[in-house]
């Protein structure tokens, strides 16, 4: 394996941050998680566009244009030669002091790891998984906007272990509002009347790639699709339910806090989003 590490390549053991480095110290930092299929990048532009907006919203200048990051990025990924992969881009303010202050971080640091995805077993995909919905309610906009893809996932982890503590794989977390946001890690749909919805963005879901992927499909299948206020009762009522992700892709969720949806079986519209979407990465 093949690290890139601020323009040069490493062996993993010697692949090595600093620990003054402030994405470590204080989760000062963006990343990336984007897959490999037949040995390509997945929307590379699409991952590389986030990764830039995710550092406006942190005032983090890359120190280096998104083509020449597009293009460490095939670099990395041609050494590696993975056909089918996940690979890890981080961004993080840098070596800096210890003290919070990102003005004394000179430089942001950049690297990249070229991996094996990590996938759900492939049963969950034909019978679908059962969810719960998170006491630990999403960051606030006016606290911290999720939309950037920052290294501060501690909400996203407790809202995790707290759904592996229910026996399940994932949860869906709420906003202040009571609004559905997202999952930990995954962006969260529902079919109701034919009808696709996804919480929109700003009620604290991360802009998915597999999300907007998922909404053009649908789009070019015929199948109606909105961004739309999602509540508890939306989920528990709702004809069918999935989550989408770059590791997850589309999974069907077949129970709500022991609510089953679908009398606990993968819907017919997410299953052709599936076959849809398999057929988009073949
Ligand atoms: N929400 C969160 C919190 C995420 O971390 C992710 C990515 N793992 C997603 C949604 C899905 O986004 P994407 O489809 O771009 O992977």
């Amino acid at each position: 394996m093949k690290i890139y590490i601020d323009g040069k390549y490493y062996d993993e053991k010697d692949a090595k941050i600093s620990v003054f480095d402030h994405g470590l110290l204080y989760g000062d930092g963006i990343f990336e998680g984007i897959r490999i299929y037949n040995g390509k990048i997945f929307k590379i532009a699409e991952h590389v566009r986030r990764l830039f907006d995710s550092a406006k919203g942190i005032y983090l200048d890359i120190g280096m244009a998104p083509e020449a990051m597009e293009k460490a990025l095939l670099e990395t990924n041609a050494l590696n030669q993975k056909k089918n992969g996940y690979i890890r881009l981080v961004v993080t303010r840098g070596d800096g002091l210890l003290g919070i202050d990102p003005f004394k971080c000179p430089k942001a640091k950049v690297f990249i790891i070229v991996g094996d995805i990590n996938l759900y077993p492939q049963e969950y995909y034909s019978k679908g998984i059962a969810v719960v919905i998170s006491s630990y309610r999403r960051i606030p906009a006016d606290c911290f906007d999720v939309r950037i893809k920052s290294l501060n996932y501690l909400n996203n982890v407790l809202a995790k272990m707290e759904a592996h503590r229910a026996g399940c794989l994932e949860s869906i977390m709420l906003d202040q509002q009571g609004r559905v946001a997202e999952c930990t890690g995954d962006n969260i749909f529902i079919v109701k009347n034919g009808i696709i919805a996804t919480p929109p963005s700003h009620h604290g879901a991360l802009e998915g790639i597999t999300r907007g992927e998922v909404l053009a499909l649908a789009s070019t299948m015929g199948i109606p699709a909105q961004e739309k206020t999602l509540m508890r009762f939306d989920l528990y009522s709702a004809d069918e339910c999935f989550l989408t992700g770059t590791a997850a892709e589309i999974m069907p969720v077949t129970m709500i806090d022991g609510n089953p949806i679908n009398d606990a079986k993968p819907g017919k519209i997410t299953a052709r989003l599936m076959q849809a979407f398999r057929e988009l990465i073949r």
